[in-house]
C-alpha cells in the first residue's frame, strides 16, 4: 500500500544537540515526514474521522519533540517515528526526515538531516509455562506486553494443556499463541520478553526444562534471520503440535518463509505423521 501524507518541514523550536549551546538554547529543526495509512476508506467516505488528521499529527509532533531531548537527531528522529506508530494505530510505516538548517561544525554548511523509516511489524509469539499458577503467568505475559507502549496485542489464542516436549520428564504446559505489532526490531523484541519472563522469576537450569514462562518469536513480518542469540522463523515450530495449534486457532495463514507453508498445513502435516 503506498498510500501516504506527506507533511515538509514542519518547523520545532527544541533542545536536541551533544553541544552545552544547544542543550540550554535550544535551535529550530526542520521535520519531514511521510505517514503510509490506507486511504481507501476516507477517499471513499470523505469523512474526517477515517482519515488521519495531518493538522493533530502536526500539533502531535511538535509537542514530542520539544518534550523528548535527545543528543543525536537520529535518536530523536527514530523517536518521533515510534511515537507516531504507537499513536496511530493505522499507520503501517514512518519515514522521517529530521533537519538543522545550521550546525555549529565550524565550517560552511547548508543544513545537516538524518532521514529513516520505521515499520509496525505483525509477529506472532509462542507462550508456554509448566511450573506454578501456569494460567497465571500466561495472563501476566498478556498483560505485560498489553501494557507495553511499544507493543499492541491484537489476538490471544486459548490456552490449552499440552504434553511436556523435549526428554524431561516434567509437569504438563499450558501453550498459547499470541499475535502483536510493535515497532521493535527483533533483537529489541526478544530482551522485552526475557525482560517479561524474567519478572515471572524465570529461571534458566535445564534447557527444554520446566519453566514459568517461555515467550518464543515464532514468525516477524516475512523475515528470516540467524545469529548467535535469535533465530526466525523460530526453528522448531514447524514440528511442534503445541505451538501450530494455538497459533492456527488466530492464524491459519500465518506465513513461514522457511518452511514455506502456512500454520494451518504445517499443523495438518504433523498430525497425519502422528496417525501413520
Ligand atoms: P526452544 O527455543 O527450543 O523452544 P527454549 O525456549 O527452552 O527452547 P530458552 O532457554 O528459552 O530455550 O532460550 C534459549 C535462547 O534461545 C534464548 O536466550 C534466545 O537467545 C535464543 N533464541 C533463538 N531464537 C529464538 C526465538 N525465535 N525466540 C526466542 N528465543 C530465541
Ligand atoms: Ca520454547
Ligand atoms: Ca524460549
Amino acid at each position: 500500500m503506498n498510500d501516504c501524507i506527506e507533511i515538509r518541514n514542519l518547523i520545532v523550536f527544541a533542545n536536541h544537540g551533544v553541544m552545552p549551546e544547544e542543550k540550554t538554547m535550544g535551535q529550530k529543526f526542520m521535520i519531514s515526514m511521510k505517514l503510509y495509512n490506507d486511504m481507501s476508506q476516507a477517499a471513499k467516505t470523505d469523512d474526517i474521522n477515517k482519515a488521519v488528521n495531518y493538522a493533530e499529527v502536526c500539533s502531535f509532533v511538535t509537542e514530542f519533540t520539544k518534550q523528548n531531548r535527545c543528543k543525536l537527531i537520529e535518536a530523536a528522529a527514530e523517536n518521533i517515528a515510534n511515537a507516531l506508530l504507537v499513536c496511530y494505530p493505522t499507520l503501517s510505516r514512518v519515514d522521517i526526515t529530521l533537519k538543522k538548517p545550521w550546525a555549529p561544525i565550524g565550517l560552511p554548511l547548508d543544513s545537516v538531516a538524518v532521514e529513516l523509516t520505521r515499520k509496525r511489524h505483525i509477529v506472532y509469539i509462542g507462550i508456554g509455562s509448566n511450573m506454578g499458577d501456569k494460567q497465571g503467568y500466561l495472563d501476566f505475559a498478556v498483560k505485560s506486553l498489553e501494557e507495553s507502549d511499544v507493543c499492541n496485542v491484537r489476538k490471544v489464542s486459548r490456552f490449552i494443556v499440552t504434553k511436556p516436549y523435549g526428554g524431561v520428564e516434567q509437569d504438563d504446559f499450558l501453550n498459547g499463541c499470541i499475535e502483536l505489532d510493535t515497532v521493535l526490531e527483533p533483537k529489541a523484541l526478544l530482551d522485552l520478553l526475557h525482560e517479561i519472563e524474567n519478572k515471572a522469576e524465570r529461571k534458566r537450569e535445564v534447557h527444554w526444562g520446566p519453566r514459568t514462562l517461555d515467550l518464543d518469536i515464532l514468525l516477524y513480518d516475512d523475515m528470516v534471520m540467524h545469529t548467535d542469540t535469535l533465530t526466525i522463523p523460530h526453528p522448531e515450530m514447524a514440528k511442534r503440535e503445541f505451538v501450530l495449534s494455538p497459533l492456527t486457532e488466530i492464524a491459519p495463514y500465518a506465513y513461514n518463509p522457511v518452511a514455506r507453508d502456512y500454520a494451518v498445513n504445517m499443523l495438518e502435516r504433523i498430525k497425519c505423521n502422528d496417525n501413520t
